[in-house]
């Protein structure tokens, strides 16, 4: 090779990288009005959906999506995780399946309600689910996303019952712990994970509540601290436990409230309260309660808008959250 081939190669190469700068892992917590959408995007490109909010609506949801989706300049969602089949979670399936190819289904199987509204839920999606391919795992099991680790932590009603990698210890919050029974319907089956990225980690349960949420930090933290943390069940009363709070020790919490919908007084109280917790950044202002977070932090102040809050996180554990109303965004160094 001759010298001019070679500087041409290295300028091609410099200019690579500068295109190209260090991927991040990056997260889209979309607005749903109070359901769960959360988009998630990988450093090697895969993206992985964690439900699709509500159907109805004039494809309000789904259309929220798509627009994270186009953000990300992304052609198809590699998996969905349907965390459980709830119309605020699962509804919005069958109208994102016209619009973008879903390739791999995730989910706990079938739901235990039996309804008329459950059964026609899940009947939707299921005839989508059966377009591609499918994976039930159990907890443990690692779904198989590359260059970063997703384990699930619950599903179907059953937990992991030994700490993940990197998970933590003895945990002194539970000493208080006020024990309560999971209720009848699929919230307590919630499919959950936990992702890690090189040092930064990330957990999602869904709507796991009571007991079964319990569970999985008490006696022992089986998860670890995350840095960044969905807050379960849209911030209602029935996930508010501090022990688990304490466990996961995050940084920053993101909840996924409505207008009217999650948001409870007692989980803002205790999330207030929490000296470690940097920030807390909401899908919407609540109007359940006069503990909202300030203006800035909050991604819709009605429910006249449908904006989403953007993470961003890189292999040292630091991460970036973008308001998508405001622009701002905040860095949270490692
Ligand atoms: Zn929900």
């Amino acid at each position: 090779m001759g010298l001019r081939h070679a500087s041409v190669l290295i300028a091609a190469f410099v200019m690579t990288l500068a295109a190209h700068p260090l991927k991040t892992l990056d997260f889209y917590f979309i607005d749903v009005e109070g359901g769960q959408s959360t988009l998630i995007v990988t450093p090697a490109g895969e993206s992985m959906l964690v439900d699709a909010g509500y159907g109805g609506f004039d494809g309000r949801d789904p259309g929220r999506v798509m627009a994270a989706a186009n953000d990300a300049g992304l052609t198809q969602i590699d998996y969905l995780v349907t965390t459980h089949f709830h119309g605020d979670h699962v509804g919005g399936v069958p109208e994102l399946s016209r619009r973008i190819p879903i390739r791999t289904f995730v989910d706990y199987g079938e739901p235990v309600e039996n309804g008329f509204g459950a059964r026609r839920l899940y009947d939707a999606y299921s005839l989508v689910r059966a377009n591609g391919q499918y994976i039930r795992p159990r907890p443990g099991d690692r779904l198989p996303l590359k260059g970063l680790d997703v384990d699930v932590v619950s599903a179907g009603g059953a937990l992991i019952t030994k700490p993940l990698a990197h998970g933590g210890g003895a945990n002194p919050a539970c000493a208080a712990l006020v024990r309560k029974e999971n209720d009848e319907t699929e919230n307590p089956r919630s499919l959950g994970i936990r992702l890690r990225f090189g040092r930064f980690q990330f957990v999602d349960l869904g709507d796991l509540s009571n007991a079964n949420l319990a569970a999985l930090f008490c006696p022992d933290n089986l998860i670890g601290r995350v840095p960044l943390y969905l807050v379960t069940h849209h911030g209602n009363s029935d996930t508010n436990i501090p022990a688990v709070l304490a466990a996961l020790h995050p940084r920053v919490a993101v909840m996924n409230n409505g207008i009217t919908k999650g948001g409870s007084y007692d989980t803002f109280r205790e999330l207030h309260t929490a000296a470690w917790l940097e920030d807390v950044w909401q899908l919407h202002r609540s109007q359940n309660t006069e503990e909202n977070y300030a203006d800035d932090r909050i991604a819709n102040l009605d429910d006249t808008t449908g904006y989403a809050i953007k993470a961003s996180a890189s292999e040292d554990g630091s991460f970036t959250v973008t308001n998508m109303r405001t622009g701002e965004t905040k860095r949270y160094k490692k």
